[in-house]
């Protein structure tokens, strides 16, 4: 029987959006497969022969490197880079963001059921459904694009250093230096894209259940925001909650510039009365009381989340 009341998040003081071990895994599986991509560069680098060479140029001298390995072999190992970054594992970036929406969609089920009776689509048509599979499909193809955009930029990059090392005679040691410091933001990157997807593919799906509820049961609710209180929280999503807004301005939210990227956030629906009102009150002050006054240290030791955020 509803009692009216959404479950909140298990973690909703800290890290609303949960998925935190799914993102932790995907994580760390990208840092893996880059890390391998990167000690084959290296390897690669250090195998082109070279020769030291002093210049001396208007009475300075300046010791440059001479590598000796003509284009073709220098194409050849740029283009093995490119082919060694297309193979890092999108599909199973894919596989889990889909997961996330999966869970986004049973968790929203068990929330619309526990506030009212009216709600009552069964979780297993729900998933069986044309538009849940052809969203999750339209989830999966994103997943697919980001990574290779991703995977594009990143060969580029580094084929971009491999050649100018080569072209200028470049100390190996900055060399090699300079490839770790790029894999370094590469692997952020990676973090973010693994973050960001799965966290939005999960809130989404909420959404999309919101509106089926709304569309084809007529039923009304609000979202109650719920905002992490890590240290890095923008104060605009700190600002929203314990507020009630509807479906459309949590999706203009969020195609909202960078208000995605590494967002904690999340939405808990609620009943709201005829007159628009929110039925359970109860819900909304407890959130309420639960945001933390400025100046206040944060509710989360940032151990907790080590995103790279
Ligand atoms: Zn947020």
């Amino acid at each position: 029987m509803p009692n009216g009341q959404p479950p909140l998040p298990r973690n909703w003081q800290k890290f609303p959006v949960g998925n935190i071990t799914r993102i932790k895994r995907e994580q760390r599986r990208m840092r893996g497969a880059l890390a391998k991509v990167r000690a084959w560069l290296r390897e690669e680098f250090d195998k082109i022969p070279r020769r030291q060479v002093t210049a001396n140029a208007a009475g300075i001298t300046v010791n440059a490197y001479e590598y000796l390995i003509d284009l073709p072999d220098l194409q050849r190992i740029i283009e093995e880079l490119s082919r060694r970054l297309g193979d890092l594992p999108a599909d199973r970036l894919a596989d889990a963001v889909e997961a996330a929406y999966r869970q986004g969609t049973g968790d929203m089920n068990v929330a619309l059921a526990a506030i009212t009776d009216d709600y009552t689509r069964e979780l297993t048509q729900i998933l069986q459904s044309d538009p849940w599979q052809r969203r999750i499909a339209l989830v999966r193809a994103r997943v697919f694009e980001e990574m290779r955009g991703f995977e594009g930029d990143t060969a580029r990059d580094l084929g971009r250093v491999l050649s100018q090392a080569v072209q200028d005679g470049l100390n190996p040691m900055d060399v090699k230096r300079t490839i770790s410091q790029r894999f370094g933001v590469s692997m952020s990157r990676a973090e973010r894209i693994s973050r960001t997807e799965i966290t939005q593919s999960y809130r989404r799906a909420r959404l999309d259940e919101d509106r089926d509820a709304r569309e084809r049961l007529g039923i009304k609710t609000g979202l109650l925001w719920l905002s992490g209180f890590l240290p890095d929280t923008r104060p605009s999503h700190a600002a929203l909650h314990g507020e009630v807004v509807t479906e459309d301005f949590v999706r203009e939210f969020y195609a909202e510039g960078a208000n995605a990227i590494n967002c904690v956030c999340s939405q808990v629906p609620v009943l709201l009365d005829d007159d628009g009102s929110v039925a359970t009150p109860g819900i909304v002050d407890r959130v309420r009381q639960a945001k933390p006054q400025t100046g206040e240290s944060p509710l989360v030791n940032t151990n907790a989340c080590q995103c790279g955020h």
